[in-house]
């Protein structure tokens, strides 16, 4: 689980900056989810080798009225959600009424929250920030997000050492990875070897936004086949993890939806977290995005996806409410589809009915699909062989008068599978060789559901 920090204060004190600030330290993936709240933002961020959530809550002041109680709502969930809060105040404005509210409502919270004055350039900061201590939530840090000033100090002496603590909490139970490494063997020559690691269950993350389908469609494959399922404890932020046995396969349902809901969840604020759902495409093996037929694909959707992709985790999409629509529509959604998700070229799309049971079945053709192929074992002479041969089929470009060369191939990891090739000015490679290339490794290997990433280095 990554860590996350909540950026909160009232509208206006300089969050969104804060954010771009601290997301742009790598290529972060920032997601807007406009139907939810307006200025609510997630993006991953890293510091000194700690990956973290970062949430913009958009803001709360304590006088909310009509569609900004759902605001301050989606806020005081995301304070929930948080492992860290980030309240910002506004150096300038000084204390107001509305801090003061935000503080109450932190202080009762026993979490770890640090006060954050923003705009201290070009002001006398300590005598400006003063006041702030009246909060009584310790330390005031002074910064100014705009000019980029006093954050590097925030995150070295205040936030470094709770990531590594949290970092280290959270690293049990993981080194699946490390195991399944060097089952890419170098000498393995005659190996074509597509054996999976069937003996771990396959996690499964089924996500999507509110009112896709995802509950409909966890209770129907738990509903279906003949399961085991455990009430598993956790927070808000949690999603709930079903263990499951489908065919003699072992999987685990990550239940965003939370379909087993703990007693006191009853809020439809705490239907969709994001968080839960970022969390989830973290922790399984197989992303299943479901979408909503009718609606077509939203830009939450596309942030979803997104993520997915971003993670590079296998993905399956399932189109879901695919009954009682007539042919002329179907083909309308159809082509929609193709339009929208057409840049995507690996992963299979089912269409279902999650309500009356149609495809779902199927589905899990792909998802165990997908997983095998994230984890497939690839000899390097395999994998030379099949760079040989697309190199004879289909020679790559001249650069400046030569010949681009492939000369060596071998594997640079799985999940998803990595291909380290090395030749002769393999940067001047044209993005359509290269996806020539992606496409004919994909095609010979058969990997289907997981993205394949190629990466060249000059020389031998
Ligand atoms: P949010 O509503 O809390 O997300 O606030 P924004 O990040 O949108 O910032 C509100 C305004 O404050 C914008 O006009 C920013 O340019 C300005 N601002 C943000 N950080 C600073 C800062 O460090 N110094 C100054 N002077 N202005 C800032
Ligand atoms: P979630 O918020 O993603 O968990 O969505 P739900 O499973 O709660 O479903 C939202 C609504 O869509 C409910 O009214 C479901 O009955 C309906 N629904 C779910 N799956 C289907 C389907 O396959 N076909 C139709 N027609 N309705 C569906």
């Amino acid at each position: 689980m990554l860590p996350v920090i909540a950026l909160v204060g009232r509208p206006n004190v300089g969050k969104s900056t804060l954010f771009n600030r601290l997301t742009r330290t790598r290529d972060a993936l920032v997601a807007d989810f406009p139907g939810l709240t307006r200025d609510r933002k997630y993006g991953q961020a890293n510091y000194d080798g700690y990956e973290f959530i970062v949430v913009d809550t958009g803001g709360i002041d304590g006088s909310e009225e009509g569609i900004e109680i759902e605001m301050a709502d989606q806020s005081l969930l995301a304070i929930e959600e948080a492992d860290i809060v980030l309240f910002l105040v506004d150096a300038r404005v000084g204390m107001t009424v509305a801090d003061q509210a935000i503080a109450n409502h932190l202080r009762k919270q026993e979490k770890k929250s640090f006060v954050v004055a923003n705009k201290t350039d070009g002001i006398d900061a300590d005598s400006n920030c003063a006041e702030f201590y009246q909060l009584s939530l310790g330390e005031v840090h002074h910064i100014a997000a705009a000019h980029g000033r006093g954050i590097t100090l925030l995150l070295e002496h205040t936030l470094q050492p709770l990531l590594a603590e949290l970092s280290a909490q959270n690293d049990d139970g993981k080194g699946d990875d490390d195991e399944l490494i060097d089952l890419y063997s170098e000498d393995d020559e005659d190996s074509t070897a597509h054996e999976a690691f069937a003996d771990k269950p396959v996690k499964l993350a089924i996500i999507g936004r509110p009112n896709v389908g995802k509950s409909t469609l966890t209770n129907r494959i738990l509903g279906e086949e003949r399961v085991i399922v455990y009430d598993m404890p956790g927070t808000t932020r949690d999603s709930i993890y079903i263990p499951m046995t489908r065919n003699e396969k072992e999987y685990v349902l990550i239940d965003t939806a939370g379909v087993r809901k703990r007693k006191k969840v009853s809020d439809v604020v705490e239907k969709f977290s994001v968080i839960k759902t970022l969390q989830a495409i973290e922790d399984c093996n197989v992303v299943l995005l479901v979408v909503d037929a009718r609606d077509g694909i939203s830009d939450q959707d596309l942030s979803l996806l997104g993520f997915a992709l971003n993670s590079g985790r296998s993905l399956v999409i399932a189109v879901n409410k695919w009954d009682g629509l007539d042919d002329y529509v179907k083909d309308r959604i159809k082509s929609e589809l193709d339009r929208r998700l057409g840049f995507i070229d690996f992963a299979r799309l089912h269409f279902i009915s999650a309500l009356h049971g149609t495809g779902v079945g199927h589905l899990f053709e792909s998802i165990d699909e997908a997983y095998e192929s994230a984890t497939k074992r690839i000899s390097t002479a395999m994998l030379r062989r099949i760079m040989d041969m697309a190199q004879a089929d289909h020679q790559p470009p001249l650069v400046r008068g030569r010949r681009v060369k492939l000369k060596y191939a071998h594997a640079g990891g799985y999940n998803p599978p990595r291909i380290v090739i090395h030749g002769n000015q393999v940067h001047d490679l044209p993005d359509s060789y290269k996806r020539y290339l992606m496409n004919y490794y994909r095609k010979a290997l058969k990997i289907m559901g997981t993205p394949i990433k190629i990466e060249f280095r000059e020389g031998d």
